[in-house]
C-alpha cells in the first residue's frame, strides 16, 4: 500500500475549462510546481482528462476525475465507467461530491457502490461528506457525518479503506467564500479519525487522509492546515488559476 505524501491538495475544476484552457492550467501548474513533499492531484472535466494527463506526463502530479458510474460497460446513456477513467490516465476520482448529491440524487448507496467499482479498478477514490446549513444549525452535524460513514465507507475491508482520501466538505462552506473555521474543521476532522480509529485502529487512522473542502484561498489556507487534523485540501473556485491553487499548496507545505 502506498501512501501518499501529505499535505494533499486536490483541485476540483468541476464544470469549468475547455480542452485548451485545462491543458494551459495543467501547464502552469506543472511549471510553477518546483516544491516537494506534497501530493497534487488535478480534477478536470472527462474531456480534458486525457490532455490533462498528457501534460503534467514525467511529473508528480496526479489527475482524477470527478464522478464515476459503478458498472464496467453497458447501456448507461451519459455514464462514464472505471475502465475507461483508467485508459484515460486517472488514479482518483472523486465520489459523492454534494453538488453531486444535491442536483443528481446521489445517496450514501450510490456513492457505496461507485466507490467499491472505483477500488476493484485501482482508482482511488476522493469521497466527500459534510452537513448543510440546517444540521449544522440543528447540532446534527456529527450524526449526519457518522452516517454518511458508516453508509458507505465504515463496511470496506481495511485494505480497501486504507486506499481511500476522505474530504470533510460543510455544504454551506462550498463556493460560497465562507470557509468553517479552524476550530469547526478541526472538530469534525477529529471526530472522522476517531471514528476510523475505533473501527480499523490506530495505525490505519493515523495514516488516513481526511481533507478539507469549502472556499479555500490562499489566506486561510495556513491556519486550516495547522490542524491536526486537516491533511490536505480539496480545492474548488481557487484550483481554477494556477497562482491561486499554487500558493495554497505552498501554504500546505511551510506548515
Ligand atoms: C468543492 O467544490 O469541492 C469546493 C470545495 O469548492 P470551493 O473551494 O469553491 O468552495
Amino acid at each position: 500500500m502506498d501512501h501518499l505524501k501529505k499535505p494533499v491538495i486536490a483541485g476540483n475544476w468541476k464544470m469549468n475549462k475547455t480542452i485548451a484552457e485545462a491543458r494551459e492550467l495543467a501547464l502552469n501548474i506543472v511549471n510553477g510546481w518546483t516544491e516537494t513533499g506534497a501530493t497534487l492531484i488535478l480534477i478536470p472535466p472527462f474531456t480534458a482528462i486525457q490532455e490533462v494527463r498528457r501534460t503534467v506526463n514525467g511529473t508528480e502530479i496526479y489527475v482524477g476525475a470527478q464522478n464515476v458510474f459503478w458498472e464496467d460497460q453497458g447501456a448507461f446513456t451519459g455514464e462514464i465507467s472505471p475502465l475507461q477513467l483508467k485508459e484515460a490516465g486517472c488514479g482518483f476520482v472523486v465520489i459523492g461530491h454534494s453538488e453531486r448529491r444535491q442536483y443528481f440524487g446521489e445517496t450514501d448507496e450510490t456513492v457505496g457502490k461507485k466507490v467499491l467499482a472505483a477500488l476493484n479498478h485501482n482508482l482511488r477514490p476522493i469521497v466527500c461528506i459534510g452537513e448543510t446549513l440546517e444540521e449544522r444549525e440543528a447540532g446534527q452535524t456529527l450524526s449526519k457525518i457518522t452516517s454518511q460513514l458508516e453508509n458507505s465507507l465504515l463496511t470496506l475491508s481495511e485494505n480497501d479503506f486504507q486506499k481511500i482520501i476522505l474530504a470533510y466538505e460543510p455544504i454551506w462552506a462550498i463556493g460560497t467564500g465562507k470557509n468553517a473555521t479552524p476550530a469547526q474543521a478541526e472538530e469534525v476532522q477529529a471526530y472522522i479519525r476517531n471514528l476510523i480509529t475505533r473501527k480499523y485502529g490506530k495505525e490505519v487512522a493515523d495514516y488516513a487522509i481526511i481533507l478539507y473542502g469549502g472556499s479555500v484561498k490562499p489566506a486561510n489556507a495556513f491556519s486550516l492546515i495547522k490542524e491536526k487534523d486537516v491533511d490536505g485540501f480539496l480545492v474548488g473556485g481557487a484550483s481554477l488559476e494556477a497562482e491561486s491553487f499554487l500558493a495554497i499548496a505552498r501554504e500546505a507545505l511551510r506548515a
